[in-house]
C-alpha cells in the first residue's frame, strides 16, 4: 500500500482479493503496510488490484517456496518448542541424543549425557529410516515411544522424533513428541509434508541426499502454505519449521556426505526459517564431529543436531559418528563461536562494506 494508506483502503483491498479471487491475505504493518496473498498468483488480475485507491505496487513473487522465502518476511522466524525453548534469531539451539532408541537403559544414560552436556532438545528416535532393510530399524513403535516419554520425563527436555509413517502421527502427539523431524529418505514426500501443514507442533525438514536448495525450500512450503491440491488455500498451515542442512551425495568417499558450508549463509539469506545442521550424518564420523560443528556455527546456523550416545562401541545404529561426554565441549565451544560472531550479519560483505563507509 502507499504511505498513508486509510485503513478502509486496506480493507478494500483485502475484500476484493479474497472475494473475488477466494485467496487468503496475511497483512504485515511497519512503515507501510504490505498485503501478502497466498496462492496461485495467475489467477489474480493485477489491474483490478492497482485500480484501488491507496495501491502503490503489485509484485509477483517468483519463488517457487513463497511461504519459505525472505522476499515477503525480512525478519528472521523463531519457533518456540514446547512453548519454552527458541530456535532461530539470534539463538543457538543444541538438538542431541542416539540415533536410535535401543532399549531403555541405552536411551536414558544417553539422555543423561545429553543434557549433562547442555542439550536443549533430546532425540527421542523411535522409528529409522534405514538405506538397508538389514539394518536396525527401530523398536515396536509403542515400546519406542514409551521410552521416549521416559526421557522427557527423566530429563525434563523436550523431545524431537522421525516420522516416516503418516498412520504413527497421533501416536507421536499421544506421546508428548514435541518436534516432529522429516529425514532425508522422505524429504519429499508431499502426503507427510500435506498431513504437517495441519499440525501444531514444530517440524525438523531435512533435504534429501540430492536435493538442491530450491527443492528443499519448496518442501518447507509444502507444510507452511497450507494449500491443497486444487490449489486453494484451505488453512493456515504450519509457520513452525526449522530447516536442517545434512549434507548431499557427492563422489568423495572420505565423509559420509558431502556439507558444503557456503550453503549456509545461502540458505540463511533465501530464507526467513531457522536453520541447523546435522554434523553427524553429514560427516558420518565422529573424529570429524567436532570440528564440523564449530564450521556449520561460524557459518551462520542457529542451531545444531548431533548424535550422543552412552556407548557408541556398542551402538546398534550410526556408533561410529556418535560422540559421549565430549558433547559438553563441542557444546561450550560452540556457543563461544556463535557469541563471538553475534555482530556479524548474514551479508557478512554487506556489513564490511556499511563499516567502511
Ligand atoms: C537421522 O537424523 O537419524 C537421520 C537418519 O538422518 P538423515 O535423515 O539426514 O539421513
Ligand atoms: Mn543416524
Amino acid at each position: 500500500m502507499a504511505e498513508g494508506a486509510t485503513i478502509e483502503q486496506v480493507e478494500r483491498v483485502i475484500n476484493r482479493i479474497t472475494q473475488d479471487y477466494g485467496l487468503r491475505c496475511e497483512t504485515i504493518v511497519s512503515s507501510t503496510t504490505v498485503i501478502g496473498v497466498k496462492g496461485v498468483a495467475s489467477v489474480v488480475d493485477e489491474g483490478r488490484i492497482l485500480e484501488l485507491p491507496g495501491v502503490d505496487r503489485v509484485i509477483r513473487i517468483t519463488e517457487k517456496y513463497k511461504d519459505a522465502s525472505r522476499t515477503f518476511h525480512p525478519e528472521d522466524t523463531i519457533v518456540w518448542i514446547d512453548g519454552r525453548v527458541p530456535v532461530g534469531g539470534p539463538h543457538l539451539t543444541f538438538f542431541g541424543g542416539p540415533c536410535a532408541i535401543e532399549s531403555e537403559q541405552q536411551a536414558l544414560e544417553s539422555a543423561r549425557i545429553a543434557k549433562a552436556a547442555g542439550v536443549d532438545v533430546l532425540r527421542a528416535f523411535v522409528d529409522k529410516s534405514r538405506t538397508s532393510p538389514y539394518d536396525y530399524r527401530g523398536l515396536d513403535i509403542k515400546k519406542g515411544l514409551e521410552i521416549a516419554a521416559a526421557m522427557k520425563a527423566e530429563t525434563g527436555l523436550p523431545t524431537v522424533s522421525e516420522l516416516i509413517d503418516l498412520r504413527h502421527l497421533d501416536l507421536f502427539l499421544e506421546y508428548g513428541i514435541d518436534v516432529i523431524q522429516i529425514g532425508a529418505r522422505s524429504a519429499q514426500y508431499s502426503p507427510l509434508l500435506e498431513e504437517l501443514s495441519k499440525v501444531d507442533k514444530p517440524v525438523i525438514l531435512k533435504h534429501g541426499f540430492g536435493n538442491d536448495m530450491n527443492e528443499w525450500l519448496c518442501a518447507a512450503a509444502y507444510i507452511m502454505s497450507g494449500i491443497d491440491r486444487e490449489r486453494r488455500s484451505v488453512s493456515e498451515g504450519n509457520r513452525n519449521v526449522i530447516l536442517c542442512y545434512r549434507g548431499i551425495k557427492s563422489f568423495e568417499t572420505e565423509t559420509r556426505f558431502a556439507a558444503d558450508v557456503g550453503m549456509i549463509p545461502i540458505v540463511r539469506l533465501k530464507s526467513h526459517l531457522p536453520l541447523i545442521a546435522d554434523p553427524s550424518h553429514s560427516s558420518g564420523d565422529r573424529k570429524l564431529v567436532e570440528r564440523v560443528t564449530y564450521g556449520f556455527v561460524a557459518a551462520g546456523v542457529q542451531g545444531i543436531e548431533f548424535d550422543i550416545h552412552s556407548n557408541p562401541a556398542e551402538a546398534l545404529c550410526d556408533g561410529k559418528q556418535a560422540v559421549n561426554h565430549e558433547a559438553a565441549r563441542i557444546i561450550e565451544n560452540a556457543r563461544r563461536i556463535h557469541a563471538l560472531l553475534a555482530g556479524v550479519g548474514i551479508e557478512s560483505g554487506s556489513s564490511v562494506a556499511a563499516a567502511a563507509k
